[in-house]
């Protein structure tokens, strides 16, 4: 591009149409996923053949079609008591799959967010989203080798990292990377070590840590707190992770209540051993408040809910340890606007992505416009979250859409005061959206 044109001043009704081509053309690094490298194994039958039953890779129609959101919403259509939880939990996948599409896109009209993101998903592949079955699609996965076909998805969803969430304390993934060292050297992906437990539960958190060779007492004792460190560090190397995730419940307060001994022990260790590990090395600290587990137990990972969640126990964390980084993420609705004013008292804090019942157009659309106008462009306005490969073509398919329409409208009401904006300015600000406040955030150091 030459510097002629990157000068030149975008006209007025040329806005929208350049500020949607600089957003459709910007590659993405997906700062939050559930997503995996082939190493990690897959489950989904495909040309290569090596198909491993606890396989991490999910990728394919049958896992689409049956990702928790559809399960939740198959149960509106099919309540059950036409078909128990049991009954539909004790059928293979693909009956599952099929039962799925039956009932959401064949015998009534696909709206909400998660089927449309199926139907934008198979069109983007070059499939047509009419077929009554699902065997047409299965034969195209099925044709699809696992290494080959994540580039192929990287290409059409425009993404050029994606972010994983290594989840230490689950055996299925620790195994993995305790057996094979070099489990995680695929460029196309990043680490991120996930440690739940040593916070929400941290008495059995240390049961496990004593059986992998640390002397860890269930009590969080200078000697234990030095023990929880070095499992840490341990981790941080094995997996050169970016940066150390939680998701923590609505009811998560800093302080902890002192009459919560449970919850007491956890900010201990939190306090005392994560902080000092993530700020030593200057790694950022991922919160994701707000999910409530099981609130139907029946309908297993289709089971949680949302709760509002406590912003000002993030102000003081972020007060308290100014050395930290964190990355905050808050999952109702009700919480945005407080944590956005929270974010413009402390430069430690970076808001990031609209999650799980918040990535709805609507709701998209009006969170990222409050963030430009509490925060600039200083916020990560979307990730993926995206744990079957293919949803990254339509959860960046939509969310550029609707991020693009937001920012030309800050844009139009920026134009109106006479100010000039330049296609240089545009495309500067759209790389911070989807890559450069992240990686800066990172990098701080
Ligand atoms: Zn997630």
């Amino acid at each position: 591009m030459t510097s002629n044109v990157t000068d030149s001043i975008v006209e007025w009704d040329k806005l929208e149409m350049t500020v949607r081509d600089v957003v459709g053309r910007e590659p993405i690094c997906d700062m939050h996923t559930h997503l995996y490298p082939p190493t990690f194994g897959t489950p989904v039958p495909n040309r290569t053949g090596r198909v491993n039953a606890s396989g991490l890779m999910l990728w394919g129609i049958d896992e689409l079609v049956t990702y928790h959101y559809l399960i939740a919403e198959v149960f509106r259509v099919v309540p059950s008591s036409q078909l128990p939880y049991e009954t539909f939990w004790s059928w293979p996948k693909q009956r599952q799959a099929d039962h799925i599409w039956q009932y959401l896109f064949v015998e009534n009209t696909p709206l909400s967010e998660a089927c449309r993101g199926i139907l934008t998903t198979l069109t983007r592949l070059g499939l047509d989203p009419n077929e009554k079955s699902l065997s047409a699609y299965r034969a195209f996965f099925n044709h699809q080798d696992p290494d080959e076909y994540i580039d192929r998805v990287m290409e059409l969803s425009n993404v050029k990292s994606i972010t994983m969430t290594n989840a230490v304390f689950d055996d299925n993934e620790r195994n993995r990377w305790l057996s094979e060292p070099t489990i995680a050297k695929d460029p196309r992906f990043r680490a991120v070590l996930r440690i739940d437990p040593l916070v929400r539960n941290y008495p059995h958190a240390s049961e496990k840590l004593r059986r992998w060779g640390y002397q860890a007492d269930s009590k969080p004792t200078p000697a234990t707190l030095a023990e929880v460190r070095r499992f840490l560090s341990d981790w941080l190397d094995r997996q050169s992770a970016i940066y150390v995730a939680m998701s923590l419940p609505p009811e998560f307060l800093y302080p902890a209540p002192t009459a919560d001994p449970v919850a007491a022990a956890g900010q201990c260790v939190l306090a005392e051993a994560i902080l000092p590990v993530c700020a030593e090395r200057r790694l950022p600290l991922a919160l994701m408040i707000g999910s409530s587990l099981q609130t139907n137990p029946a309908l297993r990972d289709a089971g949680d809910t949302v709760s509002k969640g406590d912003v000002p126990s993030v102000g003081r964390l972020c007060r308290n340890f100014p050395n930290n980084k964190f990355l905050v993420t808050m999952l109702s609705r009700e919480n945005q606007h407080e944590l956005c004013v929270t974010a413009r008292k402390f430069g430690n804090l970076m808001p990031f992505g609209c999650w799980w019942f918040l990535n709805n157009p609507s709701l998209i659309a009006e969170i990222t416009e409050m963030r430009f106008e509490l925060l600039g462009r200083t916020f990560v306005p979307q990730h993926s979250d995206a744990r079957i490969l293919d949803q990254l073509i339509y959860k960046w398919g939509h969310s550029r859409e609707i991020i693009a329409g937001v920012l030309t409208e800050m844009y139009r009401r920026t134009a109106r005061t006479g100010r000039k904006l330049r296609l240089q300015d545009i495309q500067r600000d759209t790389t911070a959206l989807f890559s450069g406040n992240f990686e800066a955030f990172l990098a701080d150091r």
